[in-house]
């Protein structure tokens, strides 16, 4: 009998690397990324989070992407209670926050799509994955109606052609319409439906967002 927990609980932890391992290969985030991926989370995500939901977030960026590129991150509740931010309700000493607002807040940002629970909790606490402003819709959203507003943020030779490349990965949903690829605006890129020496334009409706492998294969 023991035996058996004792295999089951391996293969428990082989899983466990596993998916951590494929996150790396697949879903990682390079260095180079980092200073475009902080810009956005302060212009498209930090302004629809209240502040708890902010530093609680900041703190798992911090300890996952902003660590090594992995997106993914094991931590427990008693760590986040005392490690993120000070209660601003009392004056008590040690004003850590309470449980329930370190579950609030998970829960919030769970909500907005901004982290995603993988698994069930164990004794190192809870596996989460952090998602970047590109990945979560309520922030493609405030950026699509931020971008409407704010023309003047780009330079005006680039804008026109930076708003129709986002226009397309917007409506593609950030995916490669070739292999279905999740991507990010750093590692998207169009290609041609009707290439220009067919007489193809321009156009978001000549567009497709494909990710750099698919794109280069199509031109070989
Ligand atoms: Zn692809």
């Amino acid at each position: 009998m023991n035996s058996r927990i004792e295999k089951i609980r391996q293969l428990l932890s082989e899983l466990d690397a596993e998916t951590a391992n494929t996150f790396r290969g697949d879903g990682g985030f390079s260095a180079l990324e980092l200073p475009d991926i902080i810009g956005e989370v302060v212009d498209d995500l930090q302004p629809i989070l209240t502040a708890y939901d902010a530093a609680f977030y900041w703190f798992l960026f911090r300890h996952s992407i902003a660590k090594d590129g992995n997106p993914q991150i094991r931590v427990s509740r008693s760590t986040l209670r005392r490690a993120v931010v000070k209660s601003s309700y009392t004056n008590a000493a040690e004003n850590n926050i309470s449980f329930g607002k370190v579950q609030d807040t998970l829960r919030a940002l769970e909500e907005i799509g901004a982290i995603q629970k993988l698994g069930e909790p164990n004794r190192q606490g809870t596996l989460y994955r952090v998602l970047i402003p590109d990945e979560i819709e309520a922030c493609r959203k405030f950026r699509a109606e931020r971008m409407a507003e704010e023309t003047e943020l780009f330079p005006l030779s680039n804008k026109s052609q930076h708003r129709t490349r986002m226009q397309v990965f917007e409506r593609d949903g950030y995916k490669c319409t070739k292999c279905g690829k999740q991507l990010t605006r750093f590692t998207a890129t169009t290609d041609y439906v009707k290439s220009p020496a067919d007489g193809g334009d321009e156009n978001p409706e000549n567009l497709v967002t494909t990710c750099a492998d698919c794109s280069s294969r199509r031109r070989r």
